[in-house]
């Protein structure tokens, strides 16, 4: 950010604010400020490709690698050099702390990780943990201060299943804890391996209100804010999940000798589920997403009719109670097909992800410091899951995204231009000093 354009930032921070929300008497001294260093932010998140970045601009950096150490430790250095006072949780999150003018509030959190998928991009994560790196060297820099104090987290093995953040809400099984990774370590192990301590998981323990408010900061990983052409994205949620075992039942026969009229095809009507089930979530009004991904054929012979078939039925919405709808839709279907073709349908769930809905106050917040910053904005659900959905148990989250090209993630193509970048972190900082004054 400009010096001109933190002028204007700052002057218009206090307008339009209903009594109550107006800056506090201490804050605003536009003549100290200095805006967020983009050059800076964007060098930084090339450098860390020092750690398992690949020829081809890619990162491959999974939890507990040798890899993943070393960027947390030079990571460690930059949080350090920026004046939090940093440790290691039990649960081996990374955290730094700015001291707030009112210490008896809870901090404001901010954070994302630095793990990657193997063989991944350069951008998933570390714009998040860099970005907040840069708002504390901007706030020191400017000589600013917020009432609450700020917790920047970097969060152990997101791309593992969440890890570091499930662990601080209580929501990883002790036995998940033995489960290999892809670093080849297991989890306890790889928490040790990160200055953790496996023993003593409780006392990293986040209890709801802990934290003031969380938010986040994240590349898209699809292409709706590419295709508008707008730079900032408010999240309005991340979705929730649900699956189920659809298993159909026909009848196994003779392919060669069972006239067409007297077969119960387990195939045929599988096909007709899985046709209704895109169809449905198709025309149904929302943002719904339904997959079929997987499916067993039995006996599995070129020369006998399926009896029958196994697929797995995925549904995705930013509400629960979305998802039920779509699957009672589904349901309906499912017995039209067994009137019409003599085969028995069942559907048994087997995994359910609680969807987590953004705070409006947060999401006004990153609209109000993306207009600040003459930015356009859309709102979109998250359909990719993110350590804010863990923060959301315990505090109101908010989560912004800025563009991928080509809405391409998880893979060396990777991308997000380096303005687009620094903007995301501007309207970040920008919302992180609107929720200092909301919470
Ligand atoms: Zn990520």
């Amino acid at each position: 950010m400009n010096r001109r354009r933190f002028l204007t930032h700052s002057a218009a921070l206090g307008a339009g604010l209903p009594l109550g929300l107006q800056p506090s008497p201490f804050s605003w001294r536009p003549t100290h400020r200095q805006g967020v260093d983009g050059g800076r932010l964007n060098a930084e998140i090339q450098e860390l490709r020092r750690f398992g970045g690949t020829p081809d601009g890619g990162t491959h950096r999974v939890a507990y690698s040798d890899a993943d150490l070393g960027a947390r430790e030079w990571v460690l250095a930059r949080m350090r050099e920026a004046g939090l006072r940093t440790w290691i949780d039990p649960a081996g999150n990374l955290v730094g702390e700015l001291p707030g003018t009112e210490p008896s509030l809870p901090p404001l959190g901010v954070g994302s990780h630095i793990d990657t998928v193997p063989f991944g991009g350069s951008y998933d994560g570390t714009i998040g943990v860099l970005g907040a790196v840069e708002i504390v060297r901007s706030l020191q820099s400017a000589g600013e201060r917020l009432q609450h104090p700020l917790h920047v987290y970097v969060f152990q093995n997101e791309e593992g299943g969440k890890t570091g953040s499930r662990l601080l809400i209580g929501a990883v099984e002790p036995g998940e804890l033995g489960v290999q990774t892809a670093s080849g370590y297991t989890i306890q192990e790889g928490i040790r391996r990160l200055g953790g301590n496996p023993d003593d998981l409780q006392a990293s323990r986040l209890e709801p209100g802990a934290l003031a408010a969380f938010v986040e900061l994240h590349i898209e990983q699809g292409a709706t804010l590419e295709r508008a052409g707008i730079p900032i994205g408010v999240v309005e949620g991340i979705v929730g999940i649900r699956r189920w075992f659809v298993t159909v039942t026909g009848e196994k026969n003779h392919a060669g000798t069972t006239p067409m009229a007297l077969r119960k095809d387990a195939l045929v009507a599988a096909s007709h589920l899985v046709t209704a089930i895109h169809g449905t979530a198709l025309e149904m009004e929302g943002r719904q997403v339904a997959t079929v991904g997987r499916m067993e054929v039995e006996p599995g012979a070129p020369n006998v009719i399926p009896g029958s078939v196994r697929f797995t039925l995925e549904i995705r919405d930013l509400s629960m109670a979305g998802i039920q709808r779509v699957f009672d839709a589904v349901r309906e279907e499912a017995m039209a097909v067994e009137a019409e073709t003599g085969v028995q349908v069942e559907m048994e769930p087997f995994y359910t992800s609680e969807a987590a809905p953004s705070d409006e106050r947060l999401r006004r917040a990153f609209e109000a410091a993306a207009e600040q910053g003459g930015r356009g904005h859309l709102r979109l659900p998250s359909g990719a899951g993110h350590d804010a959905q863990s923060m959301a148990r315990i505090c109101p989250m908010g989560m912004v995204f800025v563009p991928s090209r080509g809405g391409i993630s998880h893979a060396p193509e990777e991308f997000t231009p380096p303005d687009q970048i620094t903007a995301g972190v501007e309207v970040l900082m920008g919302a992180l000093i609107r929720a200092d004054r909301i919470f």
